[in-house]
């Protein structure tokens, strides 16, 4: 059991990625803290990972929303004792080009997809240097790395901060042993590209653009979140985990 001992706040975990990797945090031993705003969701997870004699807690968190990150944190302490794993995987989609994109949905898409994380984090590097290290999982994107015509500015912007926010806090917290590296998904079979998916014509455009050929699923990332949860990483800090069939690599 790879997360024997570990206990894991997943932010966003009520469905898609995050869902997958509570799951499967929960089969390699860890107790996971499940924060969501989707409060029916996050509840229904909750009960099927007790059901299956695993250790699960739902909080609503509002990742914009520093209190509910100290509640959300302050949860997994007085729960489970400790807190050793954040992952960052909350986000928010996007529409528009440069010139059409309003203030207003700039600053909704860089607050939940950006500031989010950088609350997450803040609030949660004091537990974790009281459980004596720890490791942060920021979900960024392979539009983090590489521009395409077709997403939205404020998505590409807002991950690309995620990648060098996770750059900072690695080398802050090194020296602590607590360790930050970002994940780059490429396009996933999740609720969130569900009407990109439905649509033929985006998701051939989509599919042309993967060299592997398909879509991912959410188990293709969460293993590799588990990976850089797990003290199988121990010397990995400030890396980028690129999950994306290959779209960066052409
Ligand atoms: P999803 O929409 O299926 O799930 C996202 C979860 O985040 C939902 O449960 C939602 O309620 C929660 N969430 C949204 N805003 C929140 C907020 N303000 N506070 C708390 N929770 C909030 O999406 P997904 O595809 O599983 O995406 C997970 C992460 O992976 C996101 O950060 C996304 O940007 C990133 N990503 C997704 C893809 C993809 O193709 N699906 C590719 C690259 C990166």
């Amino acid at each position: 059991m790879r997360l024997a001992g570990k206990v894991a706040l997943i932010s966003g975990g009520a469905r898609g990625m995050g869902a997958a990797e509570a799951r499967l945090f929960v089969e390699e031993g860890a107790k996971v803290v499940i924060g969501d705003i989707r409060e029916a969701l996050g509840r229904e997870l909750e009960a099927e990972i007790k059901a299956s004699g695993g250790e699960a807690i739902f909080v609503r968190l509002e990742v914009t929303n520093e209190t509910d990150w100290q509640q959300a944190v302050a949860t997994a302490e007085q729960q489970f004792g400790k807190l050793d794993v954040l992952v960052n995987n909350a986000g928010i989609s996007g529409s528009g080009r440069v010139e059409n994109v309003t203030l207003e949905e700039w600053n909704r898409v860089m607050d939940i997809n950006s500031t989010g994380v950088f609350l997450g984090t803040k609030v949660a590097i004091p537990a974790m240097r009281r459980a004596g290290g720890g490791s942060i999982v920021n979900i960024s994107s392979q539009l983090g790395l590489v521009g395409v015509d077709n997403s939205s500015p404020q998505y590409q912007a807002s991950k690309g901060s995620v990648r060098l926010l996770t750059k900072a806090t690695a080398i802050q917290y090194a020296k602590e042993n607590i360790r930050a590296n970002s994940v780059h998904p490429g396009p996933i079979e999740t609720p969130m590209t569900e009407a990109r998916r439905a649509d033929p014509e985006v998701r051939e455009v989509t599919i042309g653009r993967i060299p592997l050929g398909r879509y991912g699923v959410p188990d293709d990332v969460a293993k590799g979140v588990l990976y850089l949860a797990s003290d199988d990483a121990s010397f990995v800090t400030g890396s980028e985990l690129v999950i994306d069939g290959g779209w960066t690599a052409q």
